[in-house]
């Protein structure tokens, strides 16, 4: 009989604490196995956490940023140090090929990278003789406790686009990983520890919605980071601002990319193979649905049934030969997609490639799909109107550009869109035209780098200042005016000396 796992460890207070109670199982989906134990926190954790990092708030506030920025060269350092074992890592324990985490964690390391510039990120500005004798400077301070709370499918990426900018900052902050990923969560934090991060300035705890609830209720937190599916992020929002806090909420998606009858088809279908099936189509930037427009249906979908047909899916936990496409996440998140393709064939679209049936040899309890593409999706069907977040494209026909962005801009979402095309005025009316935060122009997947807000709209973001960028310095710190005059002697004219 194999031994039971010991749960993973929740860092509360700079201990890493055995976690006791419930746990849920962590599975390696390439294989189906259980690889950890995830614990599941309560309001013990919950208080305790904030207790530490509230503790610890003063002194990291008063760090000069110079010093703080110090911190995350270190981690810079540590990250790239050990590339390999966190793209391992997150490889084992969400399904990623090698190549895709580490893309992934790459983007998270530009995260810490640009938190390494927060000296003068968090420049004010100053005019001097508003009034007369009187000055006036506005100054970016932190906000207090900040919270981030973050989904499966980016186990590095997403905790990286929130803790270092709020750390560096100024701010402490409490990490709830997603229970399905919290072992990626725990290397990142233990690399930050080495970093020099002082005690109570990171936490981690783990669970779901009990935990959650008890910090998006909590006095001492301040402002809380949500990136989830769009339910979650729109309870997150309404209970957390209804508490006081300030909330960024990132939600679900479903991104079109137009393809017009004068794209180039080989790169068109290279872009869109990457944007529908790269990460399994588990990406909230996948672009899940291609408005054929005219010609470019007959053009393109030859080639591109081709290439889902080529995708090789396989393992992703061994250190042989990388497929090109690994598992999703879980055996009922497979079931759901399998279930989102019946119900578009019952309501009449067309399974033109068929990744269902696909089997992996050695592992056999692995939760596979194979490229899906399903051709005469129309809009009225389940399948066009929910996030599958699976290894499926489905392609609609439209007669023109007016149609295809009238289309996309009925989606209730509006994370990412994109056009192929070789037309600058075709390309310039839909960037404008379209409902979405993110635009790709012959870029499948338009997702944005740290220096960029990843700027949904919709039912794809709920709050005012997005993750990343400038808005993310923002969102972490609160501004003061500060007005001065000083009285006394006169100092003279230095113009005349
Ligand atoms: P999810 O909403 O199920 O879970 C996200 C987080 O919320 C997890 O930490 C989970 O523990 C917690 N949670 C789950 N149910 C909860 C509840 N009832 N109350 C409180 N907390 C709860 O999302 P997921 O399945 O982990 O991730 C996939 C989703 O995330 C997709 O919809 C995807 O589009 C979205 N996503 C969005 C972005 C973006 O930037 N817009 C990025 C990545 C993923």
């Amino acid at each position: 009989m194999s031994q039971p796992l010991s749960p993973c460890p929740h860092y509360i207070g700079g201990e890493w604490l055995t976690a006791t109670g419930a746990t849920t199982p962590v599975y390696n989906p390439s294989t189906g196995d259980v690889i950890a134990e995830c614990p599941a926190a309560g309001q013990t954790e919950v208080d305790a956490a904030v207790a530490a990092a509230q503790a610890a708030f003063p002194a990291w506030r008063d760090t000069p940023p110079v010093e703080r920025a110090r911190v995350f060269f270190r981690y810079r350092q540590l990250v790239e140090q050990n590339f390999d074992l966190i793209c391992r890592t997150v490889s084992r324990e969400h399904g990623k090929t090698h190549a895709e985490a580490r893309g992934s964690v790459f983007r998270g390391l530009e995260n810490i990278e640009y938190a390494c510039g927060i000296p003068t990120l968090l420049f004010g500005d100053s005019l001097k003789n508003i009034a007369r004798g009187v000055d006036c400077e506005t100054v970016n301070l932190p906000l207090g406790v900040c919270v981030g709370i973050t989904p499966f499918n980016f186990p590095a990426m997403v905790p990286l686009w929130m803790f270092p900018t709020a750390l560096a900052c100024g701010n402490t902050f409490i990490l709830k990983p997603s229970e399905k990923v919290p072992l990626t969560a725990i290397l990142l934090g233990q690399l930050l520890e080495q970093a020099g991060c002082p005690k109570g300035v990171f936490n981690i705890i783990h669970g779901g919605r009990p935990v959650v609830d008890g910090l998006l209720k909590h006095p001492l937190v301040k402002a809380i980071s949500f990136v989830g599916s769009t339910p979650i992020a729109k309870y997150i929002y309404d209970t957390g601002t209804q508490h006081g806090k300030r909330v960024q909420a990132n939600g679900g998606a479903k991104n079109y990319i137009v393809v017009m009858p004068d794209a180039d088809v080989a790169k068109t279908v290279e872009n869109l193979t990457t944007a529908a099936f790269g990460c399994a189509g588990e990406r909230c930037m996948a672009g899940s649905t291609a408005i054929a427009v005219g010609a470019a249906a007959d053009r393109v979908l030859p080639d591109l049934v081709a290439a889902a047909r080529a995708i090789k899916v396989g393992r992703t936990d061994t250190p042989a030969a990388q497929p090109d496409m690994g598992p999703v996440i879980s055996a009922a998140h497979r079931d759901r997609v399998l279930g989102l393709l019946a119900s578009g064939e019952t309501e009449g679209a067309k399974i033109i490639a068929d990744g269902r049936g696909v089997k992996i040899p050695d592992a056999p309890r692995g939760f596979y799909l194979g490229a899906t593409i399903v051709d005469g999706v129309q809009n009225t069907m389940t399948l066009a109107r929910e996030e599958v977040f699976g290894p499926v494209l489905n392609v609609m026909r439209m007669d023109d550009l007016d149609a295809a962005i009238e289309q996309a801009n009925r989606s209730a979402f509006g994370n990412g869109a994109a056009i192929f095309t070789a037309n600058g005025r075709a390309a310039r009316e839909f960037s404008l035209r379209v409902k979405a935060g993110m635009v790709g122009v012959n870029v499948g997947v338009p997702a944005t780098m740290a220096m960029f807000p990843f700027s949904g709209w919709d039912d794809s973001f709920f709050g005012d200042l997005h993750i990343q960028g400038k808005e993310s310095i923002q969102f972490y710190t609160q501004q003061k005016v500060i007005s001065s005059r000083w009285f006394g002697g006169d100092v003279g004219d230095v113009w005349k000396k």
